[in-house]
């Protein structure tokens, strides 16, 4: 019999990249095995998934992409839930037909040694114990927000009342307590649908078979300790945790655009930029964005700005679809803007190619949406960063980067939901030329060396990877 591992991404090209990225880690551990790939018909963006799909399969032909019917909502299909995870969890489940057969079928002529998943799609944890599969998890952000997550089912016996309620902060073994307004919107209220999706997939995973985490242990060193001595779940004992990060992707298929953003870093003094980049998602009003402008003008500092359209509605934080083309940069920022910092700024539309900008010398700071991608791939780069989260559990992830790290610098919103142009100048100017800056400067340059040892021979997360893999038995 021939060896495999099943990868159930949920349907959103930042999980799919990822999960790609672990099965071409366990694929140099393990070459026999063959890696298996579900992909669900629903969220993704068709055209540029394809094109990464297919690049895959050319370079990668033990990967193998399984692409399941297209699957909708019963016309009865009502929710009260703003949240779009409500759905996501809704549509996963009804693929789960879709994953027995697939299962079922690569069963015949291979030994799954696991079926990994990632949190959205706890509703086909159910279809693999039937079929006594062994189901891990694969944790695509760190281990903090992971702590939250187990400790969430204790939570709520604690507690009878919501989050959005608590009159104090939260504490949550192993991390810094954080206030109930930065816990991720669909658990801040238990009634609602999206709610009770996390709260299943978080008692699965803390009986699932293992836990894999793309975070490594010197980074979030006293989350993954709670992690490990069980004081996150209820009954003292958590599943084998694997933190075999950080593991980036060396640059995604669509990195060919923008590629004047290279260009240009090339002609700036060394660590003199400051990067804005708010990840795949990240939206703005134009109110907003005047602002950011504003900020960065006023500081005096150069930059490099990657601006998607506008929202007009203020508490969007994430785009729900994208266009580009008609992007009028000149009319959406300040009159005369692009003009007054054509020798200092460049202002890109919608995309840049991340994980080279940040490795770029000129590179000398990060404000990011905290997504955790970016923290990793920040860090991988040793480039200290602004932390202004917009949405998932960002919130939580900014409080670990400024307090628990000390790798990034907060960025405050008013109590108009409003980041001032006074608060982006100031921060700027703390980030690239005050001692607070050089803090976070030389605690990030620190933990670039930690997390090269990690991914060395012998590090870390080399070992975790390794255990994990051994615990295959061939037959
Ligand atoms: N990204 C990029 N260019 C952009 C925006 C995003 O290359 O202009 C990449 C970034 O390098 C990261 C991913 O998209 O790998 C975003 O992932 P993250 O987890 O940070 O945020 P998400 O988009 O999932 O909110």
């Amino acid at each position: 019999m021939k060896e495999a591992v099943v990868l159930y991404p949920s349907p959103a090209i930042g999980h799919l990249i990822s999960m790609v990225e672990l099965g071409k880690l366990l694929l140099t551990y393990r070459p026999s095995l063959s890696i298996h790939i579900l992909i669900t018909n629903q969220a993704y963006d068709a055209g540029s998934t394809t094109a990464y799909i297919t690049s895959v399969s050319a370079t990668a032909p033990s990967i193998v992409f399984h692409f399941f019917p297209a699957t909708t909502l019963p016309p009865d299909f009502s929710t009260t839930s703003p949240h779009h995870e409500t759905l996501a969890f809704e549509l996963l489940r009804l693929h789960n037909p879709n994953v027995h057969h697939t299962l079922t079928s690569i069963s015949k002529n291979h030994i799954i040694h696991g079926f990994i998943i990632d949190f959205f799609c706890a509703p086909a944890v159910d279809i693999v114990h039937k079929l006594k599969i062994p189901c891990y998890y694969f944790f695509t952000s760190g281990a903090c927000f992971l702590n939250f997550l187990l400790y969430t089912p204790t939570l709520h016996d604690k507690f009878d009342k919501s989050i959005k309620d608590f009159d104090a902060p939260i504490d949550v073994p192993g991390t810094p307590s954080i206030l109930p307004s930065d816990v991720i919107k669909p658990l801040q209220d238990r009634y609602d649908e999206a709610y009770k999706g996390f709260l299943d997939s978080s008692l699965k995973m803390q009986t699932s078979t293992g836990i894999i985490v793309n975070t490594f242990e010197k980074l979030e060193p006293r989350a993954i300790r709670a992690i490990v001595d069980g004081e996150c779940v209820p009954n003292g004992s958590t599943p084998p945790l694997y933190c075999i990060g950080p593991l980036t992707s060396s640059g995604r298929h669509d990195d060919g655009r923008s590629p004047e953003s290279l260009t240009w870093l090339d002609s700036q003094p060394r660590g003199s930029v400051v990067f804005l980049c708010f990840g795949s998602l990240g939206v703005f009003t134009v109110e907003q964005l005047k602002e950011i402008a504003l900020g960065l003008e006023r500081s005096g500092h150069r930059f490099l700005w990657v601006v998607r359209d506008p929202t007009n509605d203020k508490n969007q934080k994430a785009a729900t679809a994208s266009t580009v083309a008609d992007l009028d940069l000149g009319s959406l920022l300040p009159e005369g803007f692009l003009e007054r910092t054509k020798e200092r700024g460049l202002v890109v539309k919608k995309w840049a190619p991340q994980v080279a900008v940040l490795s770029h010398p000129s590179v000398g700071g990060f404000v990011t949406h905290c997504g955790w991608n970016s923290v990793l791939e920040a860090v991988r780069a040793g480039v200290p960063m602004l932390a202004w989260p917009l949405y998932a559990e960002q919130g939580h992830n900014k409080v670990v980067l400024v307090q628990e790290m000390k790798i990034a610098l907060p960025v405050d919103e008013s109590e108009d939901g409003l980041v001032s142009s006074e608060e982006v100048e100031k921060r700027v100017g703390e980030l690239m030329e005050r001692e607070e800056g050089e803090t976070v400067r030389e605690r990030v340059l620190a933990m670039k060396e930690e997390a090269e040892a990690a991914l060395s021979p012998g590090g870390s997360s080399r070992l975790a990877l390794a255990k994990l893999i051994a615990s295959w038995k061939r037959e």
